[in-house]
């Protein structure tokens, strides 16, 4: 199937192909980390050298993944960084111990527990001990209690990202529709604050949202967050709006690869090459409509770690300057600040 965006010239009206721009994660991220490397090489002249703890439980491999790449990225941008690697039968007093310990420790500056934890930890209580002024992730509830209210926090990378790429992509968010599909307490609740608070009018879309499809449809941004493979369709989309595709599915079914990306054979050769292929919650064929979208990998991904190392450096910041993180506005264009 092929989907056509109608365009209008100056003597003729006809329907032509006109691909989305593709708003390149990793462009941005290289953008941001060149911003950091000047504020680390200032706080490296007053003596301070911003660092990060990660916690990573037991041996899931996905999450090995995950935090090799953070640290690297902190090694790649001269942060301290320590890993913690409690076995998988780590009870959640053990755990609690260990963040006590980092939380005591001057020399680090953000904590990171890498989720999921093993189902007989209590991963509220272990993400609640975290101190909010080390808060990197933006998960402690005192974290989310300040951008509920619109204070400068430390916010989730993930939502932090997206916004990341709205704005420095230039797009309009101000008075703008856009719709969050997902509402989780890591990706579409704060998403949704965010575009609040950067006054967008937000519509927040879940499992038992009625008409998906008529919903998305209203949206000049959408961004999903649902982790259900391809499933924002073509013609669920304005044509011309904004997709920001936070979903990073691994397909290793052969029949769903050809059937998600019959017309894309590059997608389909690296699938025959490797067994599997990645995609996000959005449809390829949404590329032939969105004005604009985000592509996996390369989209959101990148700037998750990036907002990960900002946070550091804003906690070491923060941490000197006051004691804690200290409020402030997240609204307009303060939120989009470090
Ligand atoms: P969760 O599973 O925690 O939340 C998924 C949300 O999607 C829920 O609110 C759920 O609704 C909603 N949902 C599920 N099915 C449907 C449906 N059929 N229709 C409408 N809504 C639906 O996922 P996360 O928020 O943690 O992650 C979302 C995606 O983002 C995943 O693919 C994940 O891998 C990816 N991700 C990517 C990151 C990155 O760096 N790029 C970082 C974090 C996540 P309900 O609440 O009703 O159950």
């Amino acid at each position: 199937m092929c989907y056509y965006r109608r365009v209008e010239e100056s003597f003729t009206e006809r329907e032509i192909f006109v691909p989305a721009r593709i708003l390149n994660g990793n462009a941005i991220r290289d953008e941001i980390y060149a911003e950091l490397k000047r504020e680390i090489a200032d706080l490296n002249a007053a003596g301070i050298r911003p660092g990060l703890a990660a916690v990573l439980v037991g041996e899931n491999a996905a999450s090995q993944i995950y935090v090799r790449n953070k640290i690297a990225a902190c090694e790649q941008l001269g942060l301290g960084s320590w890993l913690k690697t409690p076995s998988a039968t780590a009870t959640t007093e053990e755990l609690l111990d260990l963040i006590g310990q980092l939380n005591e420790s001057d020399e680090v500056d953000g904590i990171l527990v890498q989720l999921p934890l093993p189902d007989r930890v209590d991963t509220k209580t272990i993400l609640a001990a975290v101190d909010p002024a080390k808060d990197v992730d933006g998960f402690h509830p005192m974290s989310l209690g300040q951008l509920v209210s619109g204070r400068l926090c430390l916010v989730a990378c993930t939502p932090a990202g997206c916004m990341e790429i709205l704005r420095r992509s230039g797009v309009p968010i101000e008075g703008a529709d856009a719709v969050v599909v997902g509402r989780s307490d890591i990706v579409g609740k704060p998403m949704a604050l965010l575009l609040m608070h950067a006054n967008a009018t937000v519509t927040i879309c879940h499992s038992k949202t009625r008409d998906l499809p008529d919903v998305v449809r209203r949206a000049s941004i959408v961004i999903a967050a649902i982790g259900r493979p391809a499933m924002i369709q073509p013609d669920w989309v304005r044509p011309g709006a904004t997709v920001i595709d936070v979903g990073i599915n691994r397909i290793t079914d052969a029949a769903e690869a050809e059937r998600i990306f019959a017309n894309v054979p590059a997608k389909l050769a690296q699938f025959r090459e490797k067994g599997s292929v990645l995609v996000g919650d959005v449809h390829p064929g949404v590329a032939e409509v969105a004005g604009a979208i985000t592509p996996v990998p390369g989209g959101v991904g990148p700037l998750t770690i990036a907002m990960l190392m900002r946070n550091t450096v804003k906690a070491a910041r923060l941490r000197r300057e006051h004691g804690h993180a200290t409020p402030g506005s997240v609204s307009g264009a303060a939120a989009a600040k470090p």
